[in-house]
């Protein structure tokens, strides 16, 4: 027999067994864990052996530099043990292994940043938690499903004692210190009384070829003698030799058209640490000036930290094959950042640093490569599969958008992948692309018509949309955080102009020209216009009678280039000092209330309604009053005139 199966519990321990408690946040991850994805156990195997293939990778890398690392053993494997009769499994690497130090750090805390957060947004609802739990990626911790107790031994390669881990899943682990464990890492689980099927040799194989065919080392099992027959000679049993289960095969070196969708799919969950399948993938190798191979995966949500600046990104970066570095950011934007996936190049050097990628012209060109790619699988999606990218715009879609502000090399192609609420769709869907808008807008329509809030429910009641509204022109309905920036920096699209229908003048196509002009220059020469600007002296830039307006008697209009309100509260947010814009003061001269006003011979009750229609305009787009106070005394001693009457 094997040497690694006789000496599972087989150590002599040098020291006591010490007591640690489990990390809060640990301990609860652990519970919901088990309870949420018991239904497929089966894949704590994958997570198991996708620790111990990351292992092999870091000591293949620290080994470029230090071969002594390697002491005598210079193969890398992986091997699955079991013995079936004491239910018992483990799960044997020689890579690069712990120190007590990592031992206690990391299987003992979670380490992500925001896991509270995240465990805050769990619900109890156990299927929606177990797709939480599985974008979180749990790894290790998935052992405590089939297993009653979970224990691990493990030495760092080059160090001298190793460590025994040992944990029942409950609150607390236990390390002690041990020694002559050969480098690397066993992980030996108790199945627990559900899970003896594990214990076994067809059902091991299978689940290994499912989830681990793709991992670039061999997984290794004993191979399986036929049993003696009755009449066989009892003295010469052959002695069982290792044999790879899996085709031992880097996926992303294999072509394109041996890899099946559940290859790469399991290839993902390798990679990204995330339980759910891709949205989608593109894997590409490149000869030429440059060589180099690159699969890159769109997760199908979004992970808990998208919005953290610190949370770590990028991709899996191997050089000729060899592991370098997780996390390489270098090779995607970071607008990009969801995005992940292995580079594999041929022309950087194996001892290539951080701080090198920055500078290395090579990585620029990839990383241009790579960004095209991207945004080429997402047309693709688009335009082949508007379902599919329709999810992937609702999760990823603001992200996206920062690239569309920021990308100039990229922008048009980044520009046909926004998406939009629009006055055309009923209800708060982000589905309309600017070509659908266009198309439907047809070539008489020289802008592209937007209007920008807080909520749906203000970009949908703004009265800058009135006019829009009466003439059945299409308006974008724009209301994410980052829309007023984005749009601050868009100018155009297939050479038509961006206009903001809250902004300078607007000039639309087929309208009752004359009538509106006549009524608007009638309106001026009344002196009303004349009267309002008196009224409401420096609170505004200009008073003048409305094109836009239907319903509503008045309506605040920014400058064509002056800061809006949205912008100028996220810059006071920031400290920055926001430059002084007055609105310009439009009202709509057939409203009833602006045709009563017209003929208010007090002066005095003149300039306090006109102070009130100016207050209710800012309220009307969602905006706040300088002095609200003042306002609802005004409202209210008309009100009382009115009662007293
Ligand atoms: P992840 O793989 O996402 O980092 P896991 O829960 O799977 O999370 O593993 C936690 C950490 O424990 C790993 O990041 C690694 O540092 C360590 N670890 C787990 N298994 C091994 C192993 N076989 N060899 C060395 N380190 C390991
Ligand atoms: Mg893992």
């Amino acid at each position: 027999m094997a040497d690694e199966q006789v000496d599972i519990d087989g150590q002599t321990s040098s020291g006591q067994p010490e007591s640690f408690g489990f990390q809060t946040e640990a301990k609860q991850l652990l519970k919901l864990m088990i309870h949420s994805l018991y239904s497929n156990r089966e894949i704590f195997l994958r997570e198991l052996i996708s620790n111990a293939s990351d292992a092999i990778d870091k000591l293949r890398f620290e080994a470029i530099a230090h071969p002594e690392l390697l002491e005598d053993d210079p193969g890398y494997r992986i091997r699955i043990v079991f013995d079936a009769d004491a239910g018992t499994l483990g799960v044997i690497d020689n890579g690069i292994g712990m120190s007590r130090d990592d031992v206690i750090d990391q299987l003992g805390t979670i380490a992500k940043s925001g896991t509270g957060e995240f465990l805050e947004r769990l619900t109890g609802d156990q299927q929606r938690d177990a797709s939480l739990i599985g974008q979180f990626g749990v790894g290790f911790y998935s052992a405590f499903m089939v297993a009653d107790e979970v224990e691990v031994l493990t030495r760092r390669a080059g160090g001298e004692s190793g460590t025994r881990w040992r944990s029942r899943g409950e609150d607390e682990f236990s390390v002690e210190s041990v020694d002559d464990l050969p480098r690397g890492t066993r992980v030996i689980l108790h199945l627990n009384a559900d899970s003896k099927e594990f214990a076994d040799a067809f059902r091991l194989r299978s689940v290994v070829r499912r989830y681990s065919d793709h991992i670039g080392v061999a997984v290794e099992m004993l191979e399986e003698l036929p049993a003696p027959g009755d009449d066989d000679e009892p003295a010469e049993a052959p002695e069982p030799q290792w044999e790879a289960v899996n085709s031992a095969k880097a996926l992303w070196t294999r072509s394109r058209s041996d890899v099946s969708d559940d290859e790469y799919k399991e290839f993902y969950k390798h990679v990204s640490h995330d339980f759910e399948d891709p949205l989608s993938w593109s894997h590409n190798r490149v000869e030429g000036k440059l060589e180099y191979t690159s699969l890159l995966y769109v997760p199908k949500q979004a992970p808990f930290d998208l919005w953290n600046r610190e949370a770590p990104r990028g991709l899996k970066l191997y050089v000729q094959r060899v592991f370098i570095m997780d996390e390489a950011e270098q090779f995607l934007p970071l607008y990009l950042r969801f995005v992940k996936g292995v580079v594999d190049s041929n022309d950087l050097s194996l001892n290539v640093s951080r701080e090198i990628l920055q500078q290395d012209e090579r990585v620029t060109s990839i990383r241009n490569a790579l960004t095209k790619r991207v945004l080429n699988m997402l047309d693709t999606m688009a335009t082949k599969e508007p379902d599919q990218y329709q999810g992937f715009w609702d999760e990823f879609g603001e992200v996206l958008k920062e690239g569309a502000g920021e990308d100039f090399a990229n922008r048009e192609a980044l520009c046909k992948l926004l998406r939009f609420a629009s006055t055309h769709e009923p209800g708060a869907t982000k589905n309309v692309s600017l070509d659908a808008y266009l198309e439907r807008a047809g070539d008489d329509q020289e802008k592209i018509y937007y209007v920008v809030a807080e909520s749906f429910e203000n970009a949908s009641s703004s009265p800058h949309l009135e006019v829009f509204k009466q003439r059945g022109i299409e308006v974008l309905q724009l209301y994410d955080r980052i829309d007023e920036w984005l749009m601050s920096g868009l100018t155009e699209y297939a050479d038509k102009q961006f206009q903001d229908v809250a902004r300078g003048d607007i000039d639309l196509p087929e309208a009752d020209e004359n009538t509106d002009e006549e009524e608007a220059a009638s309106a001026d020469d009344s002196g009303l216009t004349e009267r309002i600007a008196t009224a409401l002296g420096d609170r505004v830039e200009s008073v003048k009678a409305s094109k836009r307006l239907i319903d509503s008697p008045a309506c605040l209009v920014l400058g064509e280039f002056a800061l809006s309100p949205q912008m100028r509260r996220m810059m006071e947010a920031a400290g920055q000092a926001a430059p002084e814009s007055k609105p310009h003061f439009e009202y709509n001269a057939k409203h009833p209330l602006v045709v009563r006003l017209d003929q208010e011979p007090d002066e005095d009750r003149f300039d306090q309604l006109v102070r009130i229609l100016f207050d209710q305009a800012a309220l009307a787009e969602g905006g706040t009053l300088e002095d609200a106070p003042a306002y609802v005394d005004r409202l209210n001693s008309l009100l009382l005139e009115l009662l007293s009457d």
